[in-house]
């Protein structure tokens, strides 16, 4: 199976922009007292997860940053709620993306390199053609046009890492308190086989989570069908 990078269309017919943010959010980590970092990143989102049954028990809306012990103990709040599969960092965000949206979208927006859009009728047929595992997830953008099209937003668990020939080779493994790898993304991406998912057609990397990836049946599908509004970059695998 060969896979491929999902990425926005800057050369794109469809002129459509979305601003806007999950409904909530983990904070992002002060000091974490084993790596020393401060850091918290937007790049995983749960969009299908309610927090409303825990909303009253701690502020998952303000973005910022906390002590350690805090994140963790949000973490925990929030652990049973979430999807099979998914796993949390700081900055993690959940709920449906809320927002403004305006212009032309194709049948899939990718409104940044991290998140990926589908339009509803658009993932009825991906899901017919038999594709695994692709989620969408219902939106709260407010359009400015009549006419507007519904956007759902594939939720997009994170397995799937590079090949360690790609990477750094005096590279430290993760924080084992929070998880930080401190990496920067090379630019000549490496898949390692072993770690892709045999039941999902469409995923972010696990330790580089802006990265989406697809299978080649997923790529076949929207050119089936004309399903056009982002880029397929192939990725190689070792
Ligand atoms: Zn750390």
């Amino acid at each position: 199976m060969n896979y491929f990078r999902v990425k926005e269309d800057n050369s794109s017919i469809y002129t459509g922009r979305i601003e806007g943010r999950h409904k909530w959010g983990l904070p992002g980590i002060r000091n974490c007292p084993a790596c020393k970092a401060s850091w918290g990143t937007d790049t995983r989102a749960y969009p299908s997860v309610d927090l409303s049954p825990v909303a009253a028990l701690a502020d998952f809306e303000e973005p910022r940053a906390e002590p350690i012990e805090e994140y963790e103990r949000l973490c925990e709040l929030v652990r049973t709620l979430l999807p099979p599969g998914a796993r949390l960092q700081p900055g993690a965000t959940l709920g449906p993306l809320v927002g403004r949206a305006q212009g032309r979208f194709g049948p899939l927006v990718a409104p940044s390199s991290w998140a990926l859009l589908v339009q509803r009728e658009a993932l009825e047929k991906l899901q017919a053609e038999g594709l695994l595992g692709l989620k969408g997830c219902g939106t709260q953008l407010r359009f400015r046009q009549r006419n507007a099209p519904e956007l759902l937003e594939l939720e997009l668990l994170p397995v799937g890492q590079l090949h360690p020939e790609c990477l750094p080779p005096n590279r430290k493994p993760p924080c084992s308190r929070c998880g930080r790898r401190g990496l920067t993304r090379p630019d000549d991406m490496l898949l390692d086989a072993s770690t892709l998912p045999g039941h999902l057609d469409a995923f972010r990397l696990e330790d580089f989570s802006t990265v989406i990836v697809c299978t080649e049946r997923f790529v076949e599908a929207c050119r089936r069908l004309g399903l056009d509004g982002v880029v397929f970059q192939p990725l190689p695998i070792a």
